[in-house]
């Protein structure tokens, strides 16, 4: 995965992360379910506890699994 030199969510203007976007949480997310360390993904603080809010609501809603296989 390369590593972005900018917040992505900054990058693309978007102030809320969206727990439908599953495709998108999944970039964030490791092969083992965990969400990636922010200094491996270049996300912002902000976005992060964003990131990390909408991956549990996903997760919730059966959108994104727990763990993968
Ligand atoms: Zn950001």
């Amino acid at each position: 995965m390369p590593m972005p030199q900018q917040c992505f969510f900054c990058s693309q203007n978007l102030t809320n992360v969206d727990y439908k976007e599953v495709d998108l949480l999944r970039r964030f997310v490791s092969s083992q379910a965990k969400i990636i360390d922010p200094r491996h993904t270049g996300i912002c603080a902000k976005h992060q506890r964003k990131l990390a809010l909408a991956i549990k609501r996903a997760r919730f809603m059966g959108l994104l699994a727990y763990v993968r296989k």
